[in-house]
């Protein structure tokens, strides 16, 4: 399988090239050259395999070519042996036609678990075939941070820094970064915000000479990987529903449209997906884009659900690309536009196609709050904040269909404590994975909000020295 880019002008690339690269040199982000296609008879024949199983079937083609078969099963099956679920992600009935699929039984509670234990593994595959290191530095206000360090922790060829600004994450969010000790990890608590973190990350990136020196490194939701392994769960609950012979409706909490877009995959690959929901919070681009046909970028404001306050929602561009019958040169232009004006248009077929497949709506904190209630009166389920905006897509707007609704459940209720106890007087504990997590040793390093210090700070403790 190759890779193209959305703005058209970058190198096509191979699967391990896309792995390492993120993002394309023109700016634009990679995508399939082609879907691989799934008939009925592959899709029914998914029934009754285990989750590793189907990830296998459903993601092969597209890292054929880089990685055999059988070392690609034996990476696929090491990522979800960790996770606290027998059926690794269950599917869990909340009324007549409404399923949850839970989301959050990796290592550390989030959908993220599920793309970035793969991505993990694949990245060091690839890079001791190469005889190559890499450096991820990244920054962090919530649930990616973690994810990330628990994916490439005590991999050799990997070294990882994560920044989180001092004193603004919750404790539950910090002490699953810095309770893991493997000596490829090194978090930092920087005297700022989390936009001087990440001010202070661009500033790594930005200088080029010791972006080489460090290969330095991103594992964000732009990495094709991370969309990769996401498909693979929309076909396992669409078959456990009865796909490929019924359809099925998605409804997905929604922030840099990755996840989304992974369902929109699953679609063009053959899964009978009849319409997609997207749930935004107050940051509702997405959902200003749907009601009105114009990308618009507005202020950022927190959240309940945070780790769906984004400004914009950089996987879109993905789809973009198909809705300009992937004519690269149209979008980089719409994305030139957008940079300088901060909006753009779409119209005519192109917005009634993206209408046909998708709608989209939103949920104030006062809402959320209300249906975390809701969820718990209803069925007797706790679900976190974002889950919760998911739940309200086939309740707050149900559809004349009879096809079943799965609703994407992206966080454990233990990872938003303080919302949930706000919404239902009940503080959610820990699983039994994590139920030591608040005795357990932490390591971090404190720095001020310089990147001369930061740099100097990873000149010193990355193991990139002598490698090759
Ligand atoms: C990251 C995240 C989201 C948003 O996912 P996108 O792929 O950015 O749309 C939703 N819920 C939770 C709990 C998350 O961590």
């Amino acid at each position: 399988m190759r890779y193209l880019s959305t703005r058209g002008s970058a190198p096509a690339l191979t699967f391990d090239e896309v792995l390492l690269a993120g993002l394309a040199r023109d700016g634009g982000l990679y995508v399939p050259e082609a879907w691989p296609h799934f008939s009925k008879d592959e899709i029914a024949a998914l029934a009754g395999k285990t989750y590793a199983q189907v990830v296998a079937a459903v993601t092969f083609a597209f890292v054929e070519g880089a990685i055999e078969r059988p070392e690609y099963e034996r990476l696929v099956n090491e990522a979800y042996a960790g996770f606290d679920h027998a059926a690794v992600a269950p599917l869990k009935q909340i009324d007549g036609n409404t399923w949850l699929l839970e989301l959050f039984h990796g290592p550390t509670l989030s959908f993220k678990d599920y793309a970035l234990q793969l991505l993990g593994r694949l990245l060091d595959h690839v890079l001791r075939k190469r005889g190559q290191r890499v450096t991820i530095v990244g920054a962090t206000s919530g649930d990616t941070g973690s994810a990330a360090i628990e994916a490439v922790k005590g991999r050799s060829a990997i070294d990882i820094f994560m920044l989180h600004p001092r004193g603004r994450v919750s404790e539950v969010q910090r002490r699953q970064m810095t309770s893991v000790l493997s000596s490829n990890v090194f978090n930092i608590a920087v005297e700022g915000t989390f936009d001087d973190c990440q001010d202070l990350v661009k500033a790594m990136f930005n200088d080029l000479a010791f972006r080489d020196e460090m290969k330095l490194t991103a594992v964000n939701s732009i990495n094709f990987a991370r969309i990769m392994a996401q498909i693979a769960y929309y076909f396992w609950a669409a078959v456990a529903l009865g796909a490929p012979h019924r359809p099925v409706r998605f409804a997905v909490p929604t922030g840099n449209f990755g996840n989304v877009y992974s369902g929109y995959a699953a679609r063009e690959m053959g899964l009978p997906i009849s319409h997609m929901q997207i749930g935004s919070n107050r940051n509702d681009i997405l959902t200003r884009f749907f009601e009105t046909g114009a990308m618009k970028i507005e202020g950022v404001e927190p959240s309940l659900s945070p780790s769906m306050d984004i400004q914009v929602s950089s996987n879109f561009e993905r789809l973009l690309f198909d809705l300009y019958d992937r004519r690269g040169p149209a979008v980089a232009e719409t994305m030139a536009a957008f940079r300088d004006k901060g909006v753009y248009e779409v119209g005519g077929n192109a917005m009634a196609s993206a209408r046909k497949l998708f709608s989209a709506y939103r949920l104030s904190d006062a809402q959320t709050l209300a249906m975390i209630g809701e969820v718990r009166k209803r069925t007797g389920e706790i679900v976190d904040p974002h889950s919760a905006i998911g739940v309200a897509g086939p309740w707050q707007h149900k559809s004349a269909s009879s096809e079943p609704t799965i609703v994407l459940a992206t966080a454990h209720p233990a990872k938003f404590p303080d919302a949930v106890e706000q919404a239902i007087g009940i503080r959610p504990p820990l699983p039994a994975l994590l139920a030591d997590l608040l005795t357990r040793e932490e390591r971090c390093a404190a720095l001020p909000n310089e990147a001369a210090a930061l740099k100097a700070y990873m000149r010193s403790h990355a193991s990139l020295k002598g490698a090759a």
